[in-house]
């Protein structure tokens, strides 16, 4: 016997038919004779829906009472699957963020403090299938709180850890984690298995499949994820610690992965004062602003020379930076600032490169054949990143993924 928790997305959502179909699939689980809980995501386009109510309401809406309105609609198809599951004969109920509770801080992007498992526990004893509403639960006043945009993911993780679960199965509308985004590369591969820190690197290619904060959450806890489609019966890709994969993939690819990025602005400072401090002028405007800062390139100028830094902000915050960079020229002391818009980020990430140098060489080298010019470069343990133009974006994910072998048909 397992203990699981299933994650059912919009789209698994969307209509009595298709939540007839997932409560299938958590009989058929319920049925191998494990304990399981279904976390379950709004209709699809319902959360959209009760947002743009809530904007045309007032445009500036209190953060509580969005939560309010946009908690609802997981209200609504929690019932569903419960009925729908007791219907199948099936002996499930629906529990509330506040029922459980699932305890929360903050409002519109709620951090999740602690989940009781007390009821679970007791669902789980009489045999029960637990159905809770992602996205949502409850603050220490007893309100309402929902986790931000995409949050049944972090709902779902957190559920896991919570009544240590052996295994989260997030059921989407994709049927994995891809070696880059299928719609740029028909040859991409689905991954059997990808590592915590290659799936948070990769996160922006395409779709976003799963919400940050839940890799993150899931690797905190080491609670093993799956990303599966509930529409195609078909293996999906496992989301597991770094361990868990040396010992078994001794063929593995030395990249896992090329990801892209095109919400990232380029801002280039030039004639700075070489000396200390200039840098610390810089970005400490920003970090009061709020503003994450992604790539950070700075030249080393000659003896006595002034020196030119580069570095990337998300496009929503370019305004801002401009703002907090003008408002602090003068004791900043640059001469002027150029910014871009027209930039993408595309990245090779992969763990093998911890182990493997010349990465970064072949990377650039096959940029090069192309012509592609780089204008900035960060790296990571495992990943290297180059800021290109946007017009390049999709050559370069191409041609990055053939030289690394990662194409379909290279697969054994
Ligand atoms: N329904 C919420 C949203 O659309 C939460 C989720 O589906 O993960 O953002
Ligand atoms: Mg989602």
């Amino acid at each position: 016997m397992a203990r699981i928790v299933m994650k059912f997305g919009g789209t698994s959502m969307a209509g009595i038919e298709r939540i007839r179909h997932v409560a299938g699939l958590v009989k058929r689980e319920a049925e191998r004779g494990n304990q399981v809980a279904v976390v379950v995501s709004a209709m699809a386009g319902e959360t959209d829906r009760l947002v743009q109510l809530c904007r045309e309401a007032a445009s500036l809406y209190d953060p509580r009472e969005y939560d309010v309105v946009v908690a609802s609609g997981e209200q609504v198809t929690s019932g569903l699957l419960a009925i729908t599951l007791q219907g199948m004969g099936l002996n499930a109920r629906s529990y509330m963020g506040w029922q459980l509770p699932i305890r929360a801080s903050g409002h519109a992007a709620a951090l999740i403090d602690h989940i009781e498992a007390e009821v679970l526990e007791r669902a789980f004893a009489a045999g029960g299938i637990a159905v809770i509403p992602g996205f949502q639960g409850v603050t220490e006043l007893g309100d309402v709180a929902t986790l931000g945009r995409g949050g049944s993911d972090t709902s779902a993780v957190a559920l896991a850890v919570a009544m240590k679960a052996d295994r989260c199965d997030i059921y989407t509308d994709v049927d994995g984690v891809y070696t880059t985004d299928p719609r740029i590369v028909p040859k991409a591969r689905k991954l059997a298995r990808i590592t915590y820190e290659e799936m948070l690197e990769l996160a922006s290619v395409g779709a976003k499949v799963l919400q940050t904060r839940s890799v993150g959450l899931a690797m905190r806890y080491n609670m093993p994820l799956q990303v599966l489609s509930s529409f195609e019966d078909v293996p999906g890709t496992m989301i597991v610690a770094d361990d868990a994969i040396e010992d078994r993939d001794m063929e593995r690819n030395l990249i896992t992965g090329i990801a892209y990025d095109k919400n990232e602005a380029m801002i280039t400072l030039f004639g700075l004062p070489d000396e200390s401090g200039t840098v610390a002028k810089i970005f400490g405007p920003l970090a009061e602003a709020g503003i994450n800062v992604d790539v950070i390139v700075q030249s080393s100028p000659i003896e006595g020379q002034r020196s030119a830094l580069t570095f990337t902000v998300p496009k929503a915050s370019l305004d801002h930076c401009l703002d907090a960079l003008a408002r602090h020229k003068a004791e900043i002391g640059y001469d002027e600032i150029i910014h871009y818009t027209d930039v993408v980020k595309v990245s090779v990430v992969g763990v093998g490169m911890r182990s493997n140098p010349g990465v970064a060489a072949k990377m650039f080298q096959v940029l090069a054949e192309r012509r592609i010019n780089i204008f900035a470069i960060s790296t990571s343990e495992i990943k290297v990143s180059v800021i290109i133009d946007m017009d390049y974006a999709e050559l370069a994910v191409r041609v990055l993924h053939t030289a690394f072998g990662l194409d379909q048909e290279d697969a054994a």
